[in-house]
């Protein structure tokens, strides 16, 4: 399960995801981090069946938690299927199809954002 997580630098201090693995015993994959001096934003993989218990550790540090189930978002009207976000993604979520369209394989998106910052058309956005 993919989870997003919202915290302010200034009061969450503790390292989160350490804690998180440690008290629910579980596994988490960072996707995705950008923590800047107001926000700091995650996003991670929780191994099957530890989601509810991880949630409930990073709230009690103050952490605001998201589930994630969609994928990344193409704006048809935009892409003129140049294939840019083709070569950067790195779980091959994004290929050509038999008309050399491009199309997302949206249960293969594991929600790393790069294919968001190369499009030269802004065709691609987060949910
Ligand atoms: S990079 Fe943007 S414009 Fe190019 S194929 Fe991908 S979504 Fe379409
Ligand atoms: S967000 Fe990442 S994993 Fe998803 S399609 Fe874009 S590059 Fe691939």
């Amino acid at each position: 399960m993919m989870l997003q997580l919202k915290f302010d630098p200034k009061t969450v201090k503790k390292p989160i995801i350490s804690l998180a693995t440690l008290e629910a015993s579980a596994l988490l994959n960072i996707i995705r981090a950008s923590v800047g001096p107001r926000e700091g934003e995650l996003v991670v993989e929780v191994e099957e069946g530890k989601a509810e218990k991880v949630v409930e550790v990073l709230k009690s540090y103050g952490v605001e938690v998201h589930s994630i189930k969609k994928a990344v978002e193409r704006d048809e009207e935009k892409c003129v299927h140049c294939g840019a976000c083709i070569s950067i993604c790195p779980v091959e979520a994004i290929g050509f199809d038999d008309e050399k369209r491009v199309v997302v394989n949206t249960t293969k998106c594991i929600h790393c954002g790069s294919c968001v910052n190369v499009c030269p058309m802004k065709a691609l956005a987060l949910p």
